[in-house]
């Protein structure tokens, strides 16, 4: 997360405390779609009397302020993801391991029978077998 991502966090008027501080710092660059639970692990290690809640908080904020993306494809554990650019995900199905897919591929949006919706974006999650989990499989 560049430094506007603090500013943005700041201007909504959040208190920007040494845990969200910390928070932030975890998620900048993390490309492994941390859940809460892991966020929660690895920053109080950091800050001992940080609380699952603060992590959850602040998940929930930068969500809203479109600072961070929820991935929701395991009901059970919401991943969390911090990089704004558009992007597709691929995922294992045996470890839950998560790859940013960046490569543009053209997609035809779906023609839609109703002017309820305009399409402004898309997220495609394709499913796979990441190569670790593929060698433990025993080839
Ligand atoms: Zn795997
Ligand atoms: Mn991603």
């Amino acid at each position: 997360m560049r430094i506007d991502g603090i500013e943005k966090y700041k201007e909504v008027g959040l208190k920007l405390t040494p845990q969200r501080l910390a928070i932030l710092k975890f998620l900048e660059g993390n490309k492994e779609h941390p859940s809460a639970d892991e966020i929660y692990k690895a920053v109080s290690k950091k800050f001992p009397t940080m609380s699952f809640a603060t992590v959850y908080n602040t998940l929930e904020s930068l969500r809203r302020f479109g600072q961070v993306m929820e991935l929701n494809f395991d009901p059970y554990k919401k991943r969390f993801d911090p990089n704004p650019k558009p992007h597709h995900h691929v995922i294992c199905v045996r470890c839950q391991k998560i790859l940013d897919i960046q490569n543009e591929f053209s997609l035809k949006p779906p023609q839609i029978e109703s002017e309820e919706f305009e399409i402004i974006g898309n997220h495609i999650e394709f499913y796979g077998i990441c190569s670790k989990c593929k060698n433990e499989s025993g080839a």
